[in-house]
């Protein structure tokens, strides 16, 4: 068996083991180098990231599928590329204006997508790997598995990415196809405008010829009744004649407020798929992409740094990067560890991150789509009510507060209330976990707000 086809076997068999999209992102443009006289298999990979992450993740898997097919083989090892670990060696520090910064904006005028977001650089862990996975196969075929498909998650998690990703990937697949991505405050001007002036019958006609229609951050459709119902129509329309749908949100279509029963189960219709936090490794393993992209070498520590300071954001991790960038460019020198905490301070809050009342209170009420005055009123609706408990609770949780001081915001209501609304959201929270998906929702945007 030849080297090549020693490959090919292993890749075959591994390909059934790990999901498709991780396979996709990491296994392409590897081979075998070639295999020492001791037996070892060395492999040869594009970069240094997909090194690293190789080698943590799936080295055991490989080494039994290789040695399942060759018993003499008894270790791999894994190397990058050649002509890449020159251009790695070359760019030491070589950092120039136009490379310096990630947004290298090249938007279809038709599409309305960006060519920067691809699936290609797309880091898939865990945490979004089901996402990621469904986007893929949205693309392999669009308007026949998942219609709508909804994505939802906190800020600066790669929703935006990933839908105009898949857009993308649609566009390189079926070029005839039509694809339009918008987001969602600039489709309800649209909407809006178009009712204005008599010529939404015109902007229907126009919308009907699309074949994939991805909307990001449907969340601001709450309260936009009279779009909602235009959108509705197109919705249906679509729909029925098989155009694709694909959707984002901050959070699931349950917990939009003020959005029509209908159109909520229209968008529960398909399927929706999370985006949550990623981990320790996978944060390391964006910042290295970002690094590798841009041409820029960071000392190991210093991502290290950053990836354990920056947790649940990842717009935020690649602005931590951009400073680093910027310094080392105008300071000519390599980022060290105390220049990065210098650098960074105020990006990187301490370990605790506080946040205060009037925080806790702005954030519930915009989250609910409510007022604030509603809340600290004695309004009883049922739907201020949660809410209302809800701020109770998060000055409890986080602030510590003791319930008389609780109580005390709120009109001077009881600390017997303010008990009652602790230990009913904490009962909710058992019975629930759409509630708690909320809070935790809630509570990334406290402490993004009061950074
Ligand atoms: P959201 O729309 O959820 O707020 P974005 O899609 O705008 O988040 O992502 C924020 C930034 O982080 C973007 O620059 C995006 O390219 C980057 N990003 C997000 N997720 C990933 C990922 N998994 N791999 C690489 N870059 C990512
Ligand atoms: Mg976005």
């Amino acid at each position: 068996m030849t080297k090549e086809e020693l490959w090919q076997a292993t890749l075959a068999q591994l390909q059934f083991q790990i999901s498709k999209a991780n396979f996709a992102t990491w296994f392409k443009g590897t081979k075998i180098a070639s295999i020492s006289k001791d037996n070892e298999v060395i492999i040869e990979v594009p970069n240094t990231f997909a090194k690293e992450w190789i080698e943590n993740k799936y080295k055991d898997i490989i080494l039994k599928i290789v040695h399942s097919i060759e018993p003499n083989i008894k270790s791999i090892v894994f190397i990058i590329s050649k002509e890449k670990s020159k251009k790695e060696e070359e760019k030491v520090n070589k950092i120039n204006e136009n490379q310096l910064l990630f947004s290298d904006l090249k938007i279809n005028p038709i599409s309305n997508l960006s060519s920067k977001y691809t699936f290609e650089n797309f880091i898939v862990g865990s945490f979004n790997e089901l996402a990621y996975a469904a986007c893929w196969a949205v693309s392999e075929n669009p308007g026949t598995i998942y219609n709508p498909l909804f994505i939802y998650g906190g800020v600066g998690l790669g929703k935006t990415h990933l839908l105009q990703a898949t857009g993308n990937k649609i566009l390189n697949l079926w070029p005839n196809k039509k694809v339009k991505y918008t987001q969602a405050e600039e489709f309800i001007t649209a909407i809006v405008e178009n009712i204005k002036n008599n010529e939404i019958a015109n902007l229907k006609k126009k919308l009907k010829d699309i074949d994939v229609l991805i909307i990001d951050d449907v969340q601001f459709f709450a309260g936009k009744d009279k779009t909602q119902e235009e959108f509705f129509h197109i919705f249906n329309y679509l729909y029925q004649n098989q155009k694709q749908i694909i959707l984002s949100s901050d959070r699931p279509p349950k917990a939009i407020p003020a959005i029509e029963e209908r159109l909520r189960s229209r968008f529960e219709g398909g399927m929706i798929c999370d985006i949550g936090i990623p981990d320790f490794e996978t944060r390391m393993a964006i910042l290295k992409l970002k690094c590798e992209q841009n041409n820029i070498n960071l000392m190991q520590e210093v991502l290290e740094y950053i990836a354990s300071n920056i947790q649940t954001n990842i717009r935020e991790l690649e602005g931590a990067l951009n400073r680093l960038v910027i310094y080392s460019k105008i300071n000519k020198k390599e980022i060290t560890l105390e220049d990065a905490k210098k650098i960074l301070e105020n990006l990187i809050s301490s370990p605790k991150k506080t946040t205060d009342f009037q925080t806790i209170l702005k954030t519930v009420a915009s989250f609910y789509n409510i007022k604030e005055e509603d809340i600290l009123k004695n309004v009883r609706l049922k739907e201020i009510v949660k809410p209302r408990q809800i701020v109770m609770y998060f000055l409890r949780e986080e602030l510590k507060e003791s319930y008389p001081s609780i109580g005390r915001k709120f009109k001077g209501k009881d600390h017997t209330t303010v008990m009652y609304a602790c230990k009913q959201i904490e009962k909710l929270l058992k019975e629930d976990p759409t509630l708690n998906q909320e809070l935790n929702l809630i509570r990334q945007r406290i402490y993004s707000a009061s950074l």
